[in-house]
């Protein structure tokens, strides 16, 4: 018998090298996907709560394998962060949301589009450049909303610089998954953003009798006050939307409307 703490630091170190031979053969692979330009956009409709109308999309990158079936992004996107590969990943997802809801976008000034991006995306000039060539197919800055977790603005340094630019030249920015981060509710109103997007999992909480309930009216409210726009993320139940719409949430995406969808079904979906 071995003592418990070699075994378990056997154990132990056999599961890193586990983990990071296979993080080294993900990351070869997204090397594959991304040069074979393996990544397209699903569309999940956002929904104006007070009139139910549908006023635009959150894109959602999908790896699409040669059988048709696509990997979600929750398997792949951390490893991306780590690598870096993130940045050619939103380039292309960038690309994709131009050339599917460029003319949609530009018929109807009323609806907008979600993208979603990474800390290690709010650097340098590239990516400002590739979303000023949106503009060149006619969608306009204002329709064009940058999804930034609370991990984005953990620092005052070039991310926030990135932001200030982007917010400068028209885009609107939404801090992602509020509530789920490191910041609190004091350091919100000095953050330079537009709109406050509540996680899924304080939607989840809206209406039931459990403590952390009392954290979604807390965040609505703080929001209200600080003139944010407000998205509710995971609306999966009528009664949701009628707690969400009472208390003055503008925006809401969700099961209880539709699941993310390829652009052609998206188009058809916000024209009814
Ligand atoms: P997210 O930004 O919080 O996006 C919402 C996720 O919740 C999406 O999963 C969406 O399909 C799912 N969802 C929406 N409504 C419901 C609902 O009513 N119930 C439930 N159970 N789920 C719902 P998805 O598409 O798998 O994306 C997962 C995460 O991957 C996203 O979370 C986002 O953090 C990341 N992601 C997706 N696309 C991109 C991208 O282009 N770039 C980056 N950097 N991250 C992305
Ligand atoms: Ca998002
Ligand atoms: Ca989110
Ligand atoms: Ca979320």
């Amino acid at each position: 018998l071995l003592p418990i703490g070699v075994a378990m630091g056997g154990f132990m170190a056999a599961g890193v090298v586990w983990l990071s031979r296979r993080r080294l053969s993900l990351s070869g692979e997204l090397a594959i996907a991304i040069r074979n330009r393996e990544f397209c956009v699903h569309y999940q409709p956002l929904i104006e709560l007070r009139t139910g109308r549908c006023v635009g999309a959150e894109a959602l990158v999908r790896w699409q394998l040669a059988d048709g079936s696509y990997v979600k992004p929750d398997l792949f996107i951390p490893v991306a962060e780590e690598t870096g590969q993130i940045v050619q990943i939103t380039e292309q997802v960038i690309a994709a949301v131009g050339r599917d809801l460029g003319a949609a976008l530009a018929a109807d000034r009323t609806l907008h589009v979600a993208i979603n991006l990474s800390a290690r995306d709010l650097e340098g000039e590239r990516l400002l450049g590739l979303l000023d060539d949106l503009t060149r197919r006619g969608i306009e800055p204002r329709q064009v909303w940058l999804e930034v977790t609370e991990r984005g603005f953990v620092d005052d340094g070039a991310p926030r610089a990135w932001l200030d630019k982007a917010r400068a030249a028209g885009y609107v920015v939404a801090i992602d998954d509020f509530g789920t981060g490191y910041s609190s509710l004091s350091y919100l109103q000095k953050l330079p953003i537009d709109a406050l997007k509540i996680d899924k999992s304080f939607v989840d909480t809206v209406g039931l009798e459990t403590v952390t309930a009392c954290v979604a009216p807390h965040i609505i409210e703080l929001a209200k006050e600080l003139r944010f726009m407000i998205v509710a993320e995971g609306v999966e139940t009528q009664a949701q939307a009628d707690y969400l719409l009472a208390h003055g949430v503008h925006y809401a995406q969700g099961w209880l409307y539709a699941k993310a969808m390829p652009v052609e079904e998206f188009l058809v979906f916000a024209n009814t």
